[in-house]
C-alpha cells in the first residue's frame, strides 16, 4: 500500500499547530492537496485562520486512518491468557469514532464486544484497542463490525463471539435526508452466539442491564 508516500509520517516534526511563525511543513503534498480543496471551497488559504490549517488537517487525518498502520497482532501483543473461564464476558459501551468511505465524513457511537472463552481471555483493554484498530480507517459501520468479530475469533478461538455497533453518521445528519436523531445499529455474530439463541438471549439481557 503507498498510502503513506512522504517520509514526513515516519519521524513527525515536533512544534505547535496553531505557531504562525514557523514555515515547517508536516506533509507538504498532502498539504498542497488540502490547500487546493480550500480554494475549490472558494476560500482564501493565505488568510492567517487558514494559513496553518492544511498542516492541521494532514495531522488529523493521519491520526483519523491510524488503524492502517496497526495491527490487531500489534495492540494484543501477549495479552492473551489461559483460564479455565467459559463464561460470557461482555465489553460494553466502547465508545469510538471513524470514517464512512462514501463521504469521508464521521461516524460515531458505541460498540458492545461479547464472547465466549474457550479457557482463553483477553486483557478488558485490549478490546477497547482492537476496536480502534479497525475503527481509524475509512469505513462502513457493517465492515467495521465484522471486522472487529473476526478478529476476536481469530485472537482467541473463543466458543463464539458478537459484536453490536450502535453509531450516528454524520453523512446523514449534515448532509442528505438530514435526520440527526437516527441510528444505525448492526451486529456480527459468530459461532454459539449464532448457533444458539439462548447465547443471544443472555447477551441481550446482560447489555440492556
Ligand atoms: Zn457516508
Amino acid at each position: 500500500m503507498n498510502k503513506r508516500i512522504t517520509s514526513a509520517r515516519a519521524t513527525p516534526p515536533i512544534f505547535d499547530d496553531y505557531d504562525t511563525e514557523t514555515e515547517a511543513v508536516y506533509d507538504a503534498e498532502f498539504e498542497s492537496i488540502v490547500r487546493q480543496m480550500l480554494v475549490r471551497i472558494g476560500e482564501h488559504p493565505e488568510r492567517e485562520g487558514l494559513r496553518r490549517t492544511p498542516l492541521r488537517v494532514a495531522k488529523a487525518m493521519d491520526f483519523l486512518t491510524s488503524g492502517y498502520d496497526m495491527t490487531v497482532q500489534d495492540v494484543v501483543r501477549n495479552a492473551v491468557f489461559e483460564e479455565q473461564c467459559e463464561e460470557m464476558v461482555i465489553v460494553k459501551d466502547i465508545e469510538f469514532y471513524s470514517m464512512c468511505e462514501h463521504h469521508i465524513l464521521p461516524f460515531f457511537g458505541k460498540a458492545h464486544v461479547a464472547y465466549l472463552p474457550n479457557n482463553k481471555v483477553i486483557g478488558l483493554s485490549k478490546i477497547a484497542r482492537i476496536v480502534d484498530v479497525f475503527a481509524r480507517r475509512l469505513q462502513v459501520q457493517e465492515r467495521l463490525t465484522n471486522q472487529i468479530a473476526d478478529a476476536m475469533m481469530d485472537i482467541l478461538s473463543p466458543h463464539g463471539v458478537a459484536v453490536i455497533i450502535n453509531a450516528s453518521h454524520f453523512c446523514m445528519m449534515m448532509r442528505g435526508v438530514q435526520k440527526q436523531n437516527s441510528s444505525t445499529i448492526t451486529s456480527a455474530m459468530r459461532g454459539s452466539f449464532r448457533e444458539n439463541a439462548r447465547s443471544r438471549a443472555e447477551l441481550m439481557d446482560l447489555i440492556k442491564g
